[in-house]
C-alpha cells in the first residue's frame, strides 16, 4: 500500500467574463502529488500544469494566491491527459492523503465535466492531513493553515507555499512527522454516497462511532428511516438497540441529538447531521460517543428548555 498525498489549485469564474458553469464552478488548473510508502518513504513525485478550457481569465483572487498566469497555463496538458497519466502514476492500493476535505469532491467534479468515471463507486477512505494535525496537537476541530502547522512542527520552509506541487510536499512533511497512531483517524470522501444499505459505512474510532447513510429524497425520508434513528450501543457485542433517556430533538432544524443508556457503557450521545447531496437529495452523518452523567443532564435540560414557553413577556 502506498500513501498518494495530494494538492490542487483551481480557478473559479471571474465576474464579467465568463459566467460560472454549474458543473464545474472549480477547475483545476495544477495537480501536484507525492507518493510515499507505507514506512513514509518518499518513493516519487508528480507535478503537472492544466490547460483550462472553460475560464480563461484567471480569478484576482487565485492569481493573488498562487502567482500563476494564463500564459503558464497554456503550456499545460488538457485536464484527461494529466488525470490519465496521474491515475497511472498511482497505481493501485493507495491511500489519499490531503489537506482538509475539498481536494477529492473537486477532483471527482472535474472528472465528471469530462466524462470520466469517479475515483470509486463509493465512499472514499482517505486522511485529511489537516484534521490528523488538530487531532494529534490540537483541539480535533480546530483547521489551521498549512503554513501554521509547518511552522508548529518547525519544519524548514524550502520552497514556497500555494502551489499544488509545494502544497503537497509540505502536507507529506507533516504526515510522516505523525505518530503512526493518528493515522487510525481516516476520513471518508462522499462526492460519491453508498449505493444501498450493505454499503453505507459503520465505523468504530477511538473515542466515536460514525455512520454515513444512503441518499435519501428529502430530510422527512432520512428523519423516518430506523436506520438513521437508530441508537445502539456500538461497543456491545449484540449492538442491541439502547433505551432513549432524551429522545431526538434539534436547536436548529440541521443538528439533531438524542441521549441513550447502555446498562455496560452508559450514558451515549448521538449526533444526526443531514448534508445535501449533489443532485438536491440528503444523506445523513450520524456520529455517537459515551457521555459522563453531568453531561447527559445538561443535554436533557437542554432539551427541556426548548418545549417551555417563556415566562417573562420581552420588557419594552
Ligand atoms: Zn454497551
Amino acid at each position: 500500500m502506498n500513501y498518494i498525498v495530494l494538492d490542487l489549485e483551481w480557478n473559479q469564474s471571474h465576474t464579467g467574463n465568463h459566467a460560472e458553469v454549474k458543473e464545474l464552478p472549480f477547475e483545476i488548473i495544477d495537480l501536484g502529488a507525492i507518493k510515499l510508502n507505507q514506512e513514509m518513504h518518499m518513493l516519487d513525485e508528480f507535478n503537472q500544469l492544466i490547460r483550462p478550457s472553460v475560464y480563461d481569465k484567471m480569478h484576482h483572487v487565485t492569481s493573488k494566491i498562487i502567482h500563476l498566469h494564463m500564459k503558464d497555463l497554456m503550456k499545460g496538458h488538457p485536464f484527461e491527459q494529466v488525470m490519465r497519466a496521474f491515475l497511472d502514476w498511482c497505481g493501485n492500493d493507495i491511500v489519499f492523503c490531503t489537506w482538509g476535505s475539498m481536494d477529492l469532491v473537486e477532483i471527482q467534479r472535474n472528472m465528471s465535466y469530462y466524462g470520466m468515471n469517479p475515483l470509486s463507486d463509493r465512499p472514499i477512505r482517505y486522511l485529511d492531513v489537516q484534521k490528523l494535525f488538530s487531532i494529534a496537537y490540537e483541539d480535533r476541530k480546530s483547521q489551521r493553515s498549512l503554513e501554521y502547522a509547518i511552522d508548529y512542527l518547525s519544519l524548514p520552509k524550502d520552497i514556497p507555499f500555494h502551489r499544488a506541487f509545494s502544497d503537497a510536499y509540505y502536507t507529506a512533511k507533516i504526515l510522516t512527522a505523525m505518530e503512526p497512531a493518528v493515522l487510525k483517524n481516516y476520513s471518508y470522501d462522499t462526492y460519491i454516497l453508498p449505493k444501498n444499505r450493505a454499503e453505507e459505512i459503520h465505523v468504530d474510532f477511538d473515542t466515536y462511532h460514525k455512520y454515513i447513510s444512503v441518499e435519501f429524497a428529502d430530510k422527512s425520508a432520512a428523519l423516518t428511516d430506523r436506520e438513521v434513528l437508530s441508537t445502539r450501543c456500538y461497543l456491545c457485542a449484540g449492538k442491541k438497540n439502547l433505551k432513549r433517556k432524551v429522545r431526538w430533538f434539534s436547536n436548529n432544524g440541521k443538528h439533531y441529538y438524542c441521549v441513550s443508556l447502555c446498562p455496560i457503557h452508559g450514558y451515549m450521545k448521538s449526533k444526526i447531521r443531514i448534508k445535501k447531496t449533489q443532485t438536491n437529495g440528503v444523506y445523513v452523518i450520524k456520529t455517537s460517543k459515551f457521555i459522563s452523567e453531568e453531561d447527559f443532564i445538561e443535554i436533557q435540560s437542554k432539551k427541556d428548555s426548548m418545549k417551555k414557553p417563556r415566562r417573562h413577556k420581552k420588557k419594552k
